[in-house]
């Protein structure tokens, strides 16, 4: 089997400079000890501070989580409503369930905040399966001899039809019942991308209030809520010290948490082999278009081709017009000439439509590069519509999102957590296409940028300052702190750089 290939080159660190412990049978997740050997080396490094938190962490999931006494006596006690403020120092175990929901992209990047939040509030974290299990399907497990996988028999009925008008919701408790937890049996954070400014108040609880004193907190988010975490006093040093760089925070996590199941780490690894380890560059375009028109928009094609010749990113055809022409391409190494010798562009384009691709393939048949090099256009599916949690279609999205890691440049559409996904696992900053409001329209001018960071945009950060909490006023949070900024594809969004 293809487990041989970390025989086949002994000196890599697959363990990643500690960011993994060894320990778990390589058989059963296979991509955790392989992925080393198709990435690029991190980007940046993990702090020891970091991995000595992230042991700690695991040591709290294994003693605590699924399958351990304290885990039957917490769950008992939220079954049975005891709800008295001492209990939840019982065996030192407090909980933060996350409730899986929106497409694969957002699902990761809230598993990635998550952890990241049950790290900094010392909660062990439990991911709901969601339906059909595709948690267990998609995600190997990233603690040893634990499971971050919610139990089927979770006592807490119809928790995830909680919205923000919950009673248990923080903003009612902040808001409403000044901070009382009096009669409740958990909280609930409810911070999707809309949610309202109260709710996002979760964001400067600084563990003196109320929340350290439920031993249950159940998360609904389907975004990044780590640019949102250092505006909390009570964890800028602790986040400092986890990451004395701030662009790398998704890239770091991903790394340590989200390990694709030896079915989906095939799929990736059979098409990687096939069809892009071979080529001298590897260039990956995420085309993602929110509209839900059954014909692709020539506009979209144009915008991206526009920003693979305004970033030098592919070369131009011979005698193509306007924008696509770009004879200030270097390619480096180019063959010249041609011929069996020519230097080789692996393009990969993830997207739901076969058109975008088959546009740009054509191209390349039809017309010569100008730099004699050969362009090769792939894409492993075109599901045309997005589904929710449905097996087989979940697998090709992380698949993809995996292959878009192992590209040496990413594209990535505006918006999409999808390709946020992508570019954080490889640890690339992307060039980002800045997403049209009006798909028929001419697209956007300038096409996309080079981001700041490899970072993923929050989409639904805090508006106000944790120091004067002003909910009713949106004030601009994007200049506050040095690392936090405006994300270049949303203005209100937020990311850390
Ligand atoms: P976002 O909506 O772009 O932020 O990304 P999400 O991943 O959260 O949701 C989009 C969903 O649509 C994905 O999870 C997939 O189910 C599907 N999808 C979108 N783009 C692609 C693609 O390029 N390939 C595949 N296989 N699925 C896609």
């Amino acid at each position: 089997s293809s487990i041989g290939s970390s025989q086949r080159e002994p000196k890599k660190d697959v363990l990643l400079g500690g960011l993994l412990v060894p320990g778990f049978d390589e058989h059963s997740c296979a991509s955790r000890y392989q992925a080393a050997y198709y990435h690029k080396d991190m980007a940046r490094r993990p702090s020891p501070h970091l991995i000595k938190r992230l042991r700690e962490q695991e040591a709290l999931q294994r003693r605590c989580g699924p399958g351990t006494e304290p885990y039957a006596r917490a769950s008992q006690r939220l079954k049975s409503g005891q709800t008295d403020a001492a209990g939840d120092e019982i065996d030192g175990c407090r909980y933060l369930v996350l409730i899986s929901y929106r497409g694969l992209g957002n699902r990761m990047l809230a598993m990635a905040s998550a952890f990241l939040y049950a790290m900094l509030t010392d909660r062990v974290l439990l991911v709901d399966r969601g339906y059909g299990d595709t948690l267990t399907s998609l995600f190997c497990e990233p603690f040893p001899n634990a499971t971050w996988a919610l139990p089927h028999d979770f006592p807490l009925e119809n928790f995830k039809d909680l919205g923000e008008d919950a009673p248990e919701s923080y903003g009612n408790v902040a808001v409403n019942r000044s901070g009382s937890v009096t009669g409740l049996r958990f909280v609930y954070l409810h911070l999707d991308h809309a949610a309202s400014q109260a709710n996002r108040l979760v964001y400067c609880d600084d563990h003196r209030q109320f929340l350290h004193r439920l031993q249950w907190a159940v998360l609904r988010t389907d975004q990044y809520m780590a640019p949102g975490l250092f505006f909390n006093l009570a964890y800028r040093d602790e986040l400092d010290r986890l990451f004395p760089s701030k662009d790398s925070v998704f890239h770091i996590l991903s790394r340590y948490l989200l390990h694709p199941t030896n079915d989906i780490w095939g799929m990736v690894t059979r098409y990687y082999d096939s069809y892009l380890r071979n080529a001298d560059e590897r260039v990956g375009i995420q085309i993602r278009v929110f509209e839900n028109r059954d014909t692709p928009f020539q506009q979209v094609l144009d915008q991206i081709l526009a920003c693979t010749s305004q970033e030098h990113l592919l070369p131009a055809v011979v005698g193509a017009a306007g924008g696509v022409s770009s004879p200030a391409f270097k390619a480096g190494a180019a063959g010249g000439g041609g011929g069996g010798g020519a230097r080789s562009v692996a393009v990969l384009v993830t997207g739901l439509s076969s058109w975008y691709a088959d546009s740009i393939r054509e191209m390349y048949w039809k017309s010569a590069t100008v730099t004699g090099e050969a362009v090769r256009v792939h894409q492993p599916s075109h599901e045309e519509h997005q589904h929710y949690f449905h097996g087989e279609h979940d697998m090709k999205a992380l698949a993809e999102i995996y292959l878009l890691s192992l590209t040496d440049k990413i594209v990535a559409s505006g918006w999409s957590t999808f390709g946020y996904a992508g570019y954080g696992l490889a640890g690339h900053t992307p060039y980002l296409l800045f997403r049209p409001m009006n798909y028929s329209e001419p697209a956007p001018n300038p096409p996309c940028t080079r981001a700041m960071s490899m970072e993923p945009c929050s989409h639904g950060a805090p508006g106000f300052e944790c120091t004067r909490k002003e909910i009713n006023r949106n004030i601009d949070t994007g200049v506050l702190l040095p690392h936090v900024r405006p994300c270049e594809d949303m203005s209100w969004g937020l990311k850390l750089t």
